[in-house]
């Protein structure tokens, strides 16, 4: 226990205290299993704290596994006392209802447009939702997604698209924009319309049983698909999609109908635009803007493609690409944590929301939805304006 990874840690640095850092939760989940601590308030609070962010892991010369360390001891809380009664069955609406089965949500965002478009969303702080609702950006129509995308000539391949829960109904153009360069690159795109959450806000909330109800549903929609990669375009689930087979390997109750695996390798799509053939001829126009490039912490330190969005952007001349001081420095987004430790999210996100000013760029890229909708809803609160794209937005763009 060297205490290496302690200045890495963005809680660590936050709170300056032992039981908010890797070493010290370590600490705490090894006495509570072995039954030297009681699971209590203060306790919980310090696991809870923790953002997965894995900038400890990535630092441990040791090799601690602290992500799967931080996931078991969350599902050993859940296990000693599950939540009260009416959190409960917040999280069941939320969790279990709408993001399991993202279809649910079109109804919800339809509304949620409705709201924005009358105004009525100034309305949402007297419901308490006005977190939630800062949160949420300009809600474009929903599009009707078709099952394939046939691919531009030449033909050089299939793949799956993978549209995640929260992603698939906020931040649909980032997927349109994925399936118009996929298909000018010669890739047919199949989108399964029953795909369901990739899992990860269960898993990371310590059940993993209800994560696997997810994993097992996916493995079924994507089965037999005759692709060569499934595609995530948000990093957070992208990891998620890339750990299924760890995931399945803690499964004690193998449904006999679920398929081993995924049909082909998980790829981050721009690691994926940036490994295959261009054809020739297909030249982004000159795009004269100046982009300040966000690595998030599940590209960065859990699917190791940090470096993946700059080589993509690489192809797009006349863009200014500037990189944040300290890649990887978590925004503090981290799936839900920016809704329940709102004042921890907005101390993290602060820090580089300072370092984006001074470089003042015409559009913020970043390759994961929460950190987009976290830092979107910050850059507004300083009133400042750039445009929050995903990398492969831009590329559409300028092949467009
Ligand atoms: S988690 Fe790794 S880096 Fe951190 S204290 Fe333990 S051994 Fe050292
Ligand atoms: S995952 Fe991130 S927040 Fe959690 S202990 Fe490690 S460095 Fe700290």
């Amino acid at each position: 226990m060297c205490g290496m990874c302690l200045p890495h840690c963005p809680t660590y640095r936050v709170y300056r205290s032992e039981s908010d850092s890797p070493r010290g939760r370590i600490a705490l989940m090894s006495a509570l299993a072995q039954g030297e601590l009681l699971d209590d308030p203060r306790l919980r609070l310090h696991l809870d704290r923790c953002l997965a962010c894995r900038a400890c892991e990535a630092m441990c010369p040791s090799e601690v596994p602290y992500g799967q360390l931080i996931d078991a001891g969350r599902a050993m809380l859940e296990q000693h006392r599950p939540p009260a009664p009416w959190p409960r069955l917040l999280r069941w609406i939320g969790a279990d209802l709408l993001l399991a089965r993202p279809r649910r949500l079109r109804p919800l965002a339809k509304l949620l447009r409705l709201s924005q478009r009358s105004g009525m969303d100034r309305l949402a702080p007297l419901l308490g939702l006005g977190a939630a609702a800062r949160l949420l950006p300009p809600l474009q129509p929903l599009p009707k997604w078709h099952d394939y995308y046939p691919p531009g000539l030449p033909k050089q391949g299939d793949v799956a698209l993978f549209l995640g829960c929260i992603a698939s109904v906020v931040d649909s153009p980032t997927s349109l924009a994925a399936i118009r360069v996929l298909n000018r690159l010669g890739y047919g795109v199949y989108v399964p319309s029953a795909q369901v959450c990739c899992g990860a806000v269960h898993q990371h909330a310590g059940r993993p049983e209800r994560a696997l109800a997810s994993i097992r549903a996916n493995l079924r929609v994507f089965a037999g698909l005759p692709v060569q990669a499934v595609i995530g375009t948000a990093s957070g689930c992208t990891a998620m999609l890339q750990d299924y087979p760890c995931r399945l390997g803690e499964d004690s109750e193998p449904a006999a109908a679920t398929p081993p695996g995924l049909p082909a390798p998980v790829r981050d799509i721009s690691d994926f635009l940036t490994g295959v053939t261009w054809p020739t001829g297909l030249a982004p126009a000159p795009t004269p803007l100046r982009v300040t490039l966000h690595n998030p912490c599940t590209l960065l330190r859990v699917l190791h493609k940090g470096d993946a969005p700059g080589r993509l952007l690489e192809r797009i001349p006349s863009l200014e690409v500037c990189t944040l001081e300290e890649k990887g420095r978590c925004c503090g987004a981290a799936g839900t944590h920016m809704l329940t430790h709102p004042s921890l999210a907005r101390a993290l996100r602060g820090e580089l929301l300072d370092e984006i000013e001074q470089q003042a760029p015409d559009v913020l890229a970043t390759s994961n939805i929460g950190c987009a909708l976290h830092l979107r809803a910050g850059l507004r609160e300083r009133g400042l304006d750039p445009e929050v794209l995903h990398p492969v937005q831009l590329l559409s763009r300028a092949i467009a």
